[in-house]
């Protein structure tokens, strides 16, 4: 079992919205706000979660700043990020060994938004009310994962990513 440490949602909200868009940041490669990168090509980019509630949790993102879900992309554009979305979620199903993964995309247009997908594994033999909304909650706190586990973690679904094809 992982530790949890508090999250400080008023800080986080804090820095989100007084901060340039942290994507556009880590596809720049800005070193001020670095991240797990699991996954590049041209178009998107795939990283662990930096606030992790669950055990595994990535996020896929456009490499363009785009906001809105659907409308800022054409539907080849879409299908083609799902196609690497269905990669990552396998990935993760295969490395993790989750109940369930969940896929969502949330954001909003006062804090966040350069739109992204969460990949986040549901952990086995969580109680029913403490599963799918409950289960994403920052009051949960976030898992007290070190330097070291946070690489292994990218470099295991960096593999299982690379044999479903995207290496
Ligand atoms: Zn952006």
């Amino acid at each position: 079992m992982i530790d949890r440490q508090p999250f400080d949602n008023k800080a986080y909200v804090e820095t989100i919205q007084s901060s340039p868009c942290f994507i556009c940041q880590l596809v720049a490669g800005d070193p001020t706000n670095p991240h797990h990168i699991i996954y590049e090509n041209s178009e998107a980019v795939v990283f662990l979660n930096k606030y992790p509630v669950l055990y595994g949790y990535s996020l896929v993102a456009p490499k363009a700043h785009r906001e809105q879900v659907t409308g800022d992309f054409s539907q080849e554009e879409y299908l083609r990020l799902q196609a690497l979305i269905y990669a990552v979620a396998e990935a993760t199903r295969i490395y993790v060994q989750p109940e369930r993964v969940y896929i969502l995309s949330l954001g909003s247009q006062q804090g966040n938004r350069h739109v992204h997908w969460h990949i986040a594994p549901l952990p086995a033999g969580l109680p029913f009310d403490e599963q799918q909304l409950n289960a994403l909650r920052f009051s949960n706190g976030v898992l007290n994962l070190s330097e070291a586990e946070r690489q292994e973690l990218a470099a295991g679904l960096r593999r299982e990513l690379a044999r479903l094809g995207f290496a």
